[in-house]
């Protein structure tokens, strides 16, 4: 029976990151992935898939739309669904086939096939298809499964009409008309794919906003700008069923006035979160506890309750983010070493890959106003930035969130152009406890993006912002 210092069963951000990094550490790793390809659902079909798509959809909507502007004459523009996702699956394999090079540049043994407890020291693994298992022996274990869509018990989901995320990933045609439960961050992505692609698109939502748990301010100027390019929103509307009728889907909703609504599609994605996934673990042999909400219990060095187990990513509590697993899964393999990492969850930044795209880190400011924090706001908006104005991303701001007498940052919400990179400056800043002073006298080039980010603390230190 093989031996190992380290078992790794998931190979997500959360897995594979861990794994390289135990091995890094010198212990012996093994990692066990049910799927053929490694990757999770990050790569195969969440964070990369989608951005491929928002990517192939927003070049297709600048042709129609801005290249106009630009002076560029385009006729007979067409869009190819077949080779558009075709290249999609190409930027996946690519991607997956690159983690496979680091478990082999790195020594950690993949194994393919489901693993389950046998007890706390060892796992038996069986391929998904059934067939022979084998088991190994190890000294820990990192639980680190994931998660799976949220399923309404109440609608059917045929997977090829009333689909999830998994599925809006691979239609090759433009619905005519797609309705989106659930205005979060999976649902916008998709809706602003479809939309762009020239789809109708209607987003059926419970709450009285989208993105509810960002700042709100991120919420208001995302649906305006959707808007424009004809995204419908429908809040608090609940929804109670989705039915299918050959190529055809009906919705139904109550709405705020009690009134039942009816919403003809024919495609209906359902993407109203995701729960945690631990099917197959047999975590009972370990003796693992599980919390509310199908969650594995945790402590604060991530550890089960039982010594040796550990657990990271979308299957414990906290935010279900690419990057958010991937720090957990550092984390774990340097505690298991005997180091003492750290992980600020407060600047574990939340992104939206809409455009403009819309970033937040830190405090919100309803939460700020909630634990009564005087605070002051410093805001730029894109429309005037010149680089905003020269590449024709003019919707959005960016706004910093400052302590009232220290001036150290307390959060930052933006939207705009290529805010999911310029985020990394706020938590930068907010890492190093900068205050909105210090982050404004620092040089930003001329003409970026990032030059928003210096005045909007600008801005925040004493309503100090030149450009606006
Ligand atoms: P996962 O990536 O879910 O990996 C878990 C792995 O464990 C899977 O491969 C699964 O097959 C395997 N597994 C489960 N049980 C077993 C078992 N018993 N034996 C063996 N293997 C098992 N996050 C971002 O940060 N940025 C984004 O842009 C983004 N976009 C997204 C878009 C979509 C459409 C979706 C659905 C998600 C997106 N996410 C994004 C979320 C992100 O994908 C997850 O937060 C992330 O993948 C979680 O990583 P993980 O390692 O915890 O689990």
């Amino acid at each position: 029976m093989n031996q190992y210092d380290v078992t790794v069963i998931g190979s997500g951000p959360g897995g594979y990151v861990a794994a390289i990094r135990c091995a890094q550490l010198g212990l012996k790793t093994a990692i066990i992935e049910k799927y053929p390809t490694l990757g999770g659902t990050c790569l195969n079909v969440g964070c990369i898939p989608s951005k491929a798509l928002l990517d192939s959809s927003e070049h297709y909507h600048n042709a129609h739309t801005a290249f106009a502007d630009h002076g560029i004459g385009l006729e007979n523009l067409t869009v190819d669904m077949n080779r558009m996702i075709d290249r999609k699956a190409g930027v996946v394999k690519a991607n997956v086939d690159g983690i496979s090079y680091l478990m082999k540049k790195n020594k950690i043994d993949v194994i393919t096939g489901v693993g389950s407890f046998i007890d706390k020291n060892h796992i038996s693994i069986v391929p998904r298809e059934g067939g022979e298992a084998q088991q190994i022996e190890t000294k820990n274990v990192i639980i680190a499964t994931g998660s799976k869509p949220t399923v309404l018990p109440f609608i059917a989901q045929d997977k090829e009409r009333i689909i999830t995320s998994t599925e809006a990933l691979n239609i090759r045609e433009v619905p005519k008309h797609m309705i989106v439960i659930g205005g979060g961050v999976i649902g916008l992505e998709m809706a602003s794919v479809y939309a762009r692609l020239g789809a109708k698109v209607s987003v059926v939502e419970f709450m009285d906003s989208i993105i509810p748990t960002m700042d709100r301010g991120l919420g208001k100027e995302l649906k305006r700008v959707l808007g424009k390019i004809g995204i419908e929103f429908f809040f608090s509307h609940k929804v109670t069923g989705a039915t299918r009728d050959g190529d055809n889907v009906t919705v139904t909703a109550t709405n705020a006035k009690g009134e039942e609504v009816k919403f003809e599609g024919d495609y209906c994605l359902v993407a109203v979160g995701r729960v945690p996934y631990t099917a197959g673990l047999n975590l009972e042999a370990a003796g693992v506890q599980m919390e509310e909400r199908g969650r594995i219990k945790v402590d604060e060095h991530l550890q089960t309750n039982v010594p040796g187990i550990y657990a990271i990513g979308d299957v414990i509590r906290g935010a279900m983010l690419a990057h958010k697993a991937e720090e957990e899964g550092v984390f774990v393999a340097e505690t298991i070493v005997g180091q003492k990492p750290h992980i600020n969850y407060l600047l574990i930044p939340g992104v939206v890959y809409t455009w403009p795209e819309v970033a937040g880190v830190g405090y919100t400011e309803e939460q700020l106003k909630e634990q009564g924090k005087a605070y002051k706001v410093g805001s730029f908006p894109f429309k005037a930035s010149g680089r905003a104005r020269a590449s024709g991303d003019t919707d959005g701001f960016v706004k910093v969130l400052a302590d009232k007498t220290t001036d150290e940052i307390l959060g930052v919400h933006m939207i705009g152009p290529r805010i999911a990179d310029l985020i990394a400056e706020a938590v930068t800043a907010m890492e190093f406890r900068a205050s909105a002073e210090d982050v404004a006298r620092m040089s930003h080039s001329h003409p970026t993006y990032a030059e928003a980010m210096k005045e909007a603390c600008l801005a925040a230190t004493e309503n100090r912002a030149i450009h606006m």
